[in-house]
């Protein structure tokens, strides 16, 4: 068996007494693809952003390679030793969101270099040869010293895809990252998500594109009230689901 890159275990959040997460397991091990669906509202940003404990739940395990952290009660005040494995679990990961989130005062290059550079504390040479490459590897080899505001919206995600890169994480986690987008700029993002999963990246995304997400993913979650409703191969999620509302949930999005 490969080893578990990011397992969750009964992670539960609450927001002001609405229970959002309501005891979530998962599991994914070193090159899975990971799709993530439900509805509006189902508690799939406040799940993907507990990994890296943007989000800190009320209660239950996350751990990624070999950082662990456990959470017993709402409110956790996390000790220095704590913090330290909060920062390496943060460090294996790499986060795109909705929207892209760049630096507006920097160049792609730039964008990209930034965290391997001043917080990873790497050489600036390997962080610009390194920062080159994976502009180039998301078709962005022309734009390195474009400002984001003079990029198109699928080249300012595709530069956070290559500043995700750029930082070396274990696993990439993908919120709704084509949603923010232009309709004919959805492809040209999928793409890149879609050869990352064949070069056996382990990834979580959670979409709503969803033949993208039958198509890339092994492994498939269906979110429905906080709560894992249906969960399997991707052809058993998308196309022959064992749960009324989960079946109800992919008719609608087709
Ligand atoms: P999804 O990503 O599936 O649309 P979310 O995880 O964003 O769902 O939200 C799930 C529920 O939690 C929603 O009802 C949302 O309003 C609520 N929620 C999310 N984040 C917060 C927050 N920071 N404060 C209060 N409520 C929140
Ligand atoms: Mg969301």
């Amino acid at each position: 068996m490969t080893p578990i890159t990011v397992k969750l275990t009964d992670i539960r959040k609450s927001f002001g007494g609405q229970e959002v997460l309501r005891g979530i397991d998962l599991a994914a091990r070193d090159g899975d693809v990971i799709a993530i669906i439900g509805a509006s509202g189902s508690g799939k940003s406040t799940l993907l952003r507990c990994i890296p404990l943007l989000e800190i739940p009320d209660q239950g395990e996350v751990s990624v390679g070999d950082a662990q952290i456990r959470i017993r009660d709402a409110g956790h005040r996390f000790s220095r030793a704590e913090r330290q494995t909060v920062r390496r679990l943060r460090g294996q990961l790499g986060f795109v969101f909705q929207s892209f989130n760049l630096w507006p005062h920097m160049t792609a290059l730039q964008n990209v270099m930034e965290v391997p550079l001043h917080v990873q504390g790497r050489p600036r040479a390997e962080c610009r040869e390194e920062a080159e490459a994976m502009l180039a590897k998301v078709g962005l080899a022309d734009k390195f010293d474009a400002w984001p505001a003079h990029l198109s919206g699928g080249q300012q995600q595709r530069v956070a895809i290559a500043r995700a890169l750029a930082m070396r994480p274990r696993a990439l986690l993908f919120d709704e990252p084509t949603s923010a987008l232009d309709p004919e700029l959805v492809g040209e993002v999928l793409r890149v998500i879609r050869a990352l999963a064949e070069e056996g990246r382990t990834m979580l995304i959670v979409t709503h594109e969803m033949t993208f997400a039958r198509e890339v993913s092994n492994h498939a979650i269906y979110l429905q009230d906080g709560r894992v409703e249906e969960q399997g191969p991707p052809e058993q999620v998308f196309l022959d689901p064992q749960s009324e509302r989960c079946r109800r949930f992919v008719g609608m999005q087709r």
